[in-house]
């Protein structure tokens, strides 16, 4: 596997005039030896055209691609040594599963003996090794797609194993078991394992970098819980988390408070230097807690809604215009219609035209 690095990299699928049309805008990124990254974004973002970029299949606009600090920005897929895996499982229907795990070893003229061992140590680790005298045509979905996968893996060469939503086909119990196999997997070989989705949960359990993208740049590359506690733009705060996080519009009133709706929250945020005028406070539904009397950080609201969500309640709740959704454990009482709720300060997140206030 490799240390893959993306310098300047764009691309826009009109060459005529790039700078209005790019599908990707400049960026940078490194994606470090034996990582396990999530790319998340919104239908149209540019996670594809990403991915694609760094197996060959489309040749950036502008930048250059450098794996383990060699540039292989004009070199060809095949040259690249990248293994793919898409939507659909791409196998061999006439040929046994041995046979198509072993076929990347068989084009690449390794011995029998190593393509006999390294199949049956893939095979061991995707739960095929029963299989493997069977036809691959007579697989179900997900075991076809451990295939693919298991193609991309036989090989020791392989520089990263790019999967672009390779779970659509997979029944949703049987997503849950892939994604914890390709964790070992990841864990087991160290391999780059770099995984495109659009869905926040998968990306969330499966990656320990997650990589969000919107309207073709990247707005945030962090751990899960760094996107859960620390969203860097709005935008992440909204497509992350479920319900999204909470955010009301509001003035600067002294160094760490902010004012809303008739309420003065402190948050640990110095505002001193912000001279913006269009400032959000932000805090997820799962740090507001209801509390019995007026405290520094309480705003007083009426609850409108409780919906049940199993381990979890979800209290919608207004306070004049503003509307908070609080997530509280199922146990948990809600003692009257009009409540207190608390805002610790330290879960505040403070916004100014979008994007976090960090200091
Ligand atoms: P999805 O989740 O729907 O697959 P995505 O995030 O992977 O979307 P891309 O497929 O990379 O996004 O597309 C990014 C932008 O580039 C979109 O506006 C798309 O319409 C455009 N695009 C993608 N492929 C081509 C192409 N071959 N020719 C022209 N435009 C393209």
């Amino acid at each position: 596997m490799a240390k893959i690095e993306l310098q300047n990299i764009a691309h826009s699928y009109n060459p005529q005039a790039p700078e209005q049309n790019y599908a990707l805008n400049p960026f940078n990124m490194t994606w470090e030896d034996g990582g396990r990254y999530a790319i998340l974004g919104p239908s149209g973002c540019g996670k594809t055209t990403m991915l694609n970029i760094m197996s060959g299949i489309v040749q950036p606009s502008e930048g250059n691609l450098l794996f383990d600090g060699v540039d292989v920005t004009k070199l060809s897929t095949s040259q690249r040594n990248i293994a793919q895996v898409f939507q659909f499982p791409v196998i061999y229907g006439t040929m046994s599963v041995e046979q198509n795990l072993a076929f990347p070893l068989v084009c690449r003229n390794y011995e029998k003996p190593a393509i006999d061992a390294k199949v049956n140590e893939v095979a061991e680790a995707l739960g095929l090794k029963e299989l493997l005298k069977k036809s691959a045509n007579r697989l179900t979905a997900d075991q076809k797609q451990l295939i693919s996968l298991g193609r991309g893996l036989v090989r020791d060469d392989v520089a990263a194993v790019l999967m672009d939503e390779p779970l659509t086909v997979i029944d949703p119990d049987l997503k849950f078991r892939l994604r914890r196999q390709l964790k070992e997997i990841n864990q087991k070989y160290r391999s780059t394992l770099i995984y495109v989705t659009h869905d926040q949960n998968e990306a969330m359990t499966f990656a320990e970098k997650v990589i969000v993208m919107d309207a073709g740049r990247i707005v945030q590359v962090g751990t899960p819980k760094e996107l859960f506690e620390r969203p860097k733009t709005t935008f992440v705060g909204y497509f992350i988390g479920a319900p999204a996080m909470n955010f009301f519009r509001c003035e600067r009133d002294g160094a760490y408070s902010l004012r809303f709706g008739g309420n003065t929250i402190t948050t640990q945020t110095n505002l001193s230097d912000v001279s913006s005028s269009q400032l959000k406070l932000g805090i997820r539904s799962e740090y507001i807690k209801i509390v019995d009397a007026v405290g520094q950080n309480t705003i007083s609201v009426q609850v409108q809604r409780v919906e049940d969500l199993g381990n979890h309640k979800l209290v919608s709740a207004v306070a004049n215009d503003l509307e908070i959704k609080v997530k509280v454990h199922r146990d948990t009482a809600i003692p009257a219609e009009y409540v207190h709720l608390d805002f610790p300060a330290e879960n505040c997140c403070v916004y100014a035209d979008e994007t976090l206030v960090e200091n």
